[in-house]
């Protein structure tokens, strides 16, 4: 017997299944806006709560729930070390601060932390071998005045100060208070006057196009430095003349490569001028060409510091100054922030009440016996009095017995 489809049914049946489809469909899609919202409720919840949450639990939430997350670690003596003392989110940014633990007050002992300690400020000229007019000359001096190393004496000084936990710092940072070397070390400062084209020699370029040093020039040497030692943190202030970096060639370019590579560059005045003698208008003059050379080629780039030709003025009262400093000319303005000297011995820190900016003493880095402020004297002067690292940006640790030597600053101030 035949069985007969009964329309009637089938229609019935469609429509059953048509309706199950939607409503499951229906259901589901409740399920999800119900998940979604458990989701938001959860971080609502959460965000309130980051506060004492072990900092691995905040970073696996933050990765499930595609959280930019930004960490910063500051030391708390009521939050203990790895937990959150507080967090923010806005949007997809969630920001926690992490405690660090309490102030390490011991450690600061053991390491003798001293951030009123002194700051060696080295001044070099020229990076050159001996010539035959070199006698009479000290260890790695090429001239008897001790103004020019050689490239395997300048090699040695920088591993002195590297090995004897000196790490290098930007000349316009430490004039600003900005002083990021880390915990137990003590910040370097090197310098460079004259423009000297042994500090830069290009011999060519490489096969990229960019330029290439003479490894026994000075910049040669600090990159090898800078490879070998990434943590020394290399850097150097050059101080140019109107000549620039006595390569026409390549003036321009190297100053370009200079500034782009972590060095800075300062004036020297145009023709090297002994300020003490010279007219005002003169020294003025002089400086606002370099300053200009500078704007033209390295714009925003370099930094308003001048090494004193000579070191002369030896007197911040000498009448002429006032022109290091500021222009009286509305054709030349310039603003000078910093002034080095030549000086004999390590500077104080920029904490220091006495800190005078513009008129640092810088430490001639030449060899004579271990007297007279060579290296060998001032590093060893500087044993006992150098500055010594907190190795954070935003506090000043201090032995108790020198505070009354701190000057004002917005810093926070730890005492030991
Ligand atoms: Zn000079």
């Amino acid at each position: 017997m035949k069985r007969k489809v009964n329309t009637k049914n089938v229609i019935i049946i469609v429509f059953i299944i048509v309706g199950l489809i939607l409503t499951l469909i229906l259901v589901n899609k409740k399920n999800f806006i119900k998940k979604d919202n458990s989701n938001q409720n959860e971080q609502k919840e959460v965000i309130e709560n980051f506060k004492n949450f072990e900092i691995k639990k905040v970073q696996d939430y933050s990765e499930k729930h595609h959280l930019e997350l930004n960490i910063v670690y500051e030391f708390s003596d009521d939050i203990e070390k790895d937990f959150v003392i507080s967090s923010n989110l806005e949007g997809k940014k969630l920001s926690v601060i992490v405690s660090k633990g309490s102030i390490p007050l011991t450690t600061y002992q053991e390491l003798k932390v001293n951030e009123l300690g002194k700051v060696p400020i080295m001044m070099y000229h020229g990076i050159r071998e001996k010539t035959s007019n070199s006698t009479g000359t000290i260890g790695g001096n090429v001239d008897k005045d001790g103004y020019n190393r050689t490239p395997d004496a300048f090699r040695e000084d920088l591993e002195f100060y590297y090995q004897n936990n000196y790490r290098m710092v930007r000349l316009i940072d430490y004039a600003n208070d900005l002083i990021e070397t880390e915990l137990g070390k003590s910040p370097l400062i090197l310098t460079f006057d004259d423009g000297n084209a042994d500090n830069f020699k290009v011999i060519g370029k490489n096969a990229d196009g960019s330029l290439k040093f003479d490894p026994d020039s000075a910049i040669g040497i600090l990159e090898e430095f800078k490879k070998k030692y990434p943590d020394f943190k290399v850097t150097a202030t050059f101080f140019l003349t109107g000549a620039l970096c006595n390569q026409p060639d390549y003036n321009q370019e190297i100053m370009k490569w200079l500034v782009a590579n972590g060095y800075d560059i300062g004036n020297h005045t145009k023709n090297h001028l002994d300020i003490k003698t010279a007219s005002s208008s003169r020294v003025q003059q002089e400086i606002v060409y370099v300053y200009q050379q500078l704007d033209e080629i390295i714009p925003n780039k370099y930094v308003p510091i001048i090494a004193l030709p000579f070191g002369s003025p030896y007197s911040k009262s000498h009448s002429n100054y006032k022109y290091v400093l500021k222009s009286t000319d509305q054709n030349k303005t310039y603003e000078t922030e910093v002034a080095l000297r030549v000086g004999w011995e390590p500077e104080v820190s920029p904490f220091d009440k006495t800190f005078d900016r513009t008129y640092l003493k810088r430490c001639r880095a030449y060899d004579n016996n271990g007297q007279e402020f060579d290296i060998k004297m001032v590093f060893k002067m500087l044993e006992k009095t150098r500055y010594i690292s907190d190795g954070e940006k935003d506090f000043i640790t201090i032995p108790k017995d020198l505070e009354t030597r701190l000057k004002e600053i917005d810093k926070k101030i730890i005492t030991y």
